[in-house]
């Protein structure tokens, strides 16, 4: 089987006797999502999302409810031996837990081993050695190219790689966890030397996360078609900016201190299995752009390497949140206006020798689409601050304010399957110390 082909497990008419998975949003039977998660006063451990519930792995594992599934030892620190699990006990796992949580016969044996996934808390759910960010959303690109640089919006490189830097692994947390405003360096505009305070331009990213699975020795490549293979599932990503430290700081270099002070990921690692009924071809390029140099280039990957993902963003600010009132959408957008596929970007991360690791995380770079309303940050919606967006209750919003809530959504649907989500992606803003 390849990635992107379908079995039993994916099959819309599959439901589960627990009850809340039947239609909901981002977990029903067709996801099973993995999370490392701990129900109230315990230690964490490996779990399954399904419905309103969470399924406890290594309890399934204890009780011997996985029967001939091999899985790896659990240490309570994380689902990194699993993501890098080989692709066929991948599935036979998948293929387990539908049929565990699909037969009524097997209700009595698996219930003991469910949680209330809104008693437990989520973590990251693995041990992100290493997280490089991406800036494959073309649209993102050309609008925040055109702030910096009005005369030369797209570099001429970006066509040709896809451009990206290393980030920082150890900032970053799972959906709930508060952000603090950063502090920083900044030059004002008008000001002959820069000052140091709170960032007055925080802002949200929207990117999708990519999980990888198997690793690559050091020195050696993954080629283009074997890409799929390394790639364990996806997230959502929000990499919170400070546009005025990033502004300044940017140059030479690339980003720093504008970036580094916290992400956020949903807590789900949704599987490269679950997602293959929800692939795309990629979409053509513009006439007159080069085609990707044959090391990107893979006929599989042009075929089904795009993800039929619809991504939200909402805000729920403080006086919002008081009032009782719904959040607001900012922006609806499809995760097609990825100029570079994930395939791409993991076949180009790794053709000089980098290795990869199981675990290691990736961004794709905010995704925006061609129209405002699917941009995918604050910069790009209120033009670098310049004509703020007035929200439902009548608050405005150049950038993000102390207090605001950002809440990332995705779901994938298509023809004939049941759609499943990533789970949400949320974080507060809280003050500058
Ligand atoms: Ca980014």
């Amino acid at each position: 089987m390849t990635w992107w082909q379908t079995d039993e497990t994916h099959a819309p008419e599959l439901t589960s006797w627990v009850e809340s998975a039947n239609g909901h949003s981002d977990f029903p039977i067709q996801n099973l999502p993995f999370g490392l998660f701990s129900p109230a006063g315990q230690a964490a451990r490996v779990g399954v999302a399904i419905g309103d519930m969470i399924l406890d792995l290594e309890g399934c594992h204890a009780a011997n409810l996985l029967e001939s599934v091999s899985l790896p030892p659990f240490h309570g620190d994380g689902v990194n031996a699993l993501l890098a699990m080989p692709q066929d006990a991948k599935r036979a796992l998948r293929r387990r837990l539908s049929r565990l949580l699909a037969d009524e016969a097997q209700r009595d044996a698996v219930s003991p081993h469910l949680h209330a996934a809104a008693d437990c808390t989520l973590h990251v759910p693995a041990r992100i050695g290493d997280y490089t960010d991406f800036y494959v959303g073309i649209h993102h690109a050309n609008n925040v190219g055109r702030q910096f640089r009005p005369d030369n919006p797209l570099l001429p490189n970006y066509k040709y790689v896809p451009i990206g830097y290393h980030g920082r692994a150890s900032s970053i947390r799972a959906s709930h966890v508060p952000v603090r405003r950063p502090v920083g360096q900044r030059k004002p505009p008008e000001a002959d030397s820069p000052i140091v305070g709170p960032t007055t331009r925080l802002d949200y990213e929207l990117e999708l996360g990519v999980w990888i699975g198997a690793g690559n020795e050091l020195g050696t490549s993954v080629p283009i078609a074997d890409a799929a293979q390394h790639v364990a599932g996806f997230c959502l990503l929000n990499d919170w900016s400070a546009r005025d430290f990033q502004a300044w700081e940017y140059q030479p270099l690339g980003p720093f201190l504008a970036k580094n002070f916290q992400s956020t990921i949903s807590p789900w690692v949704v599987t490269c299995e679950a997602m293959a009924p929800f692939r795309l071809a990629q979409p053509a390029r513009p006439e007159g752009d080069p085609a990707p140099l044959p090391y990107l280039l893979d006929e599989a990957d042009e075929q089904h390497g795009a993800l039929a993902l619809t991504l939200e963003v909402f805000l729920l600010t403080a006086r919002m949140r008081d009032a009782g009132e719904a959040p607001a959408q900012l922006s609806r957008g499809p995760a097609t206006s990825m100029y570079w596929t994930v395939n791409q970007i993991v076949a180009h991360h790794a053709s000089n020798g980098c290795n990869l690791n199981p675990g290691d995380l990736l961004g794709t770079g905010t995704i925006s689409a061609p129209t405002r309303d699917g941009f995918g940050s604050m910069m790009e919606l209120t033009i670098g601050g310049k004509e703020p967006i007035t929200l439902p209750n009548g608050e405005t919003r150049a950038f993000l304010e102390d207090g605001d809530e950002v809440i990332l959504r995705a779901a994938a649907s298509a023809p004939g399957a049941v759609s499943i989500g990533l789970g949400e992606c949320r974080a507060r803003i809280l003050p500058a110390t």
